[in-house]
Parts: C-alpha cells; structure tokens; sequence
C-alpha cells in the first residue's frame, strides 16, 4: 500500500515505548502532527522530543512524551476515532469519510466507495494526513478496514 504521508527524511526508531496510563504500545508520530493537532492551550505545554500516539481504544490519552507528558482527547482539537465508540466515527479526517456516512451508501446503493474516492484524493495530491489526522499517516488501510465492517453489519442487518 502507498504511504502518502511518508516524507524520506522521516526518522523511524525501533524503540519500544508504552503509554504511561494504559500501558499499551505507542506508534511514534511527527512533532508537526502534534503540534497541528493540539489544542493552542495544549500547545502551550508542548516541548519538542519523541511524542508517541497511544492506540488504546478506553485510554484518553492521545499522546505521550518521553519526558512524561500527556495529552488527552481534550488537548486535541478534533475526536480521535480510535477512542470513540464506534458507528459515526470519522476515519479519513482529510476527506470526512465516516462510518454513518458509509453505512448510509450501503443503504441506499448497496455498496461504499469510499476507499476509491480516498484512492482518488491521493492520487490526485490531495491528502494532508500528516496535519490533519492526529495518527498522522495515510488512513486508507483504516478506511479498507471500517467499509468492510460496515458493509458486513449492513449485510447482516439485512439478513434479520
Ligand atoms: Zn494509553
């Protein structure tokens, strides 16, 4: 799969690291990610060094720094899906690809093209994942990943 989002210069560490709330394992992202994503008073607080994303679906914390610091969804100016109950979470904060919108295309067309029109967009140089999605990589895989989930609850609705 392309990585859009991946500059060449891009610093990529096998150090372990965990969230010092939950404990589960961080994926190192961009200080530019951070520092776009972080609220101004949030911001305020921000020094630079290895931040980490934690993935950790009942932790608030979005991210973490070596040093310590902590940064919860309320530093983040937008939600950060993969703390959100699921249904109506926005999975491509590029192009606003969200599970009640793709659940509504299966209704009424039988199938999402959201994975296309994503496709599209990168294609097309479009994508600012690194701004604008706090995970800060490319979210076409995660994309992949809730068009199926919808399609096969929308199917299994179907079947009841
Ligand atoms: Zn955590």
């Amino acid at each position: 799969m392309a990585d859009c989002c991946d500059s060449p210069n891009r610093v990529v560490t096998g150090a372990q690291n965990t969230c010092p709330h939950c404990g589960a394992k961080g994926a190192r992202v961009e200080l530019t990610t951070v520092k776009a994503l972080l609220t101004e008073l949030a911001l305020r607080q921000f020094e630079p060094g290895p931040h980490s994303f934690c993935p950790g679906a009942t932790c608030s914390v979005v991210y973490f720094a070596a040093d310590g610091q902590v940064y919860t969804t309320t530093d983040v100016r937008v939600p950060v899906w993969q703390k959100q109950p699921a249904g109506a979470r926005r999975i491509c904060y590029c192009f606003d690809e969200n599970e009640a919108s793709m659940a509504r295309e299966v209704v009424e067309t039988g199938r999402c093209g959201a994975v296309q029109r994503v496709r599209d967009h990168i294609a097309a140089g479009r994508c600012a994942c690194e701004v604008r999605n706090p995970r800060g990589t490319c979210c076409l895989g995660e994309v992949m990943k809730a068009v199926a989930r919808v399609e096969s609850e929308c199917s299994s609705e179907v079947e009841k």
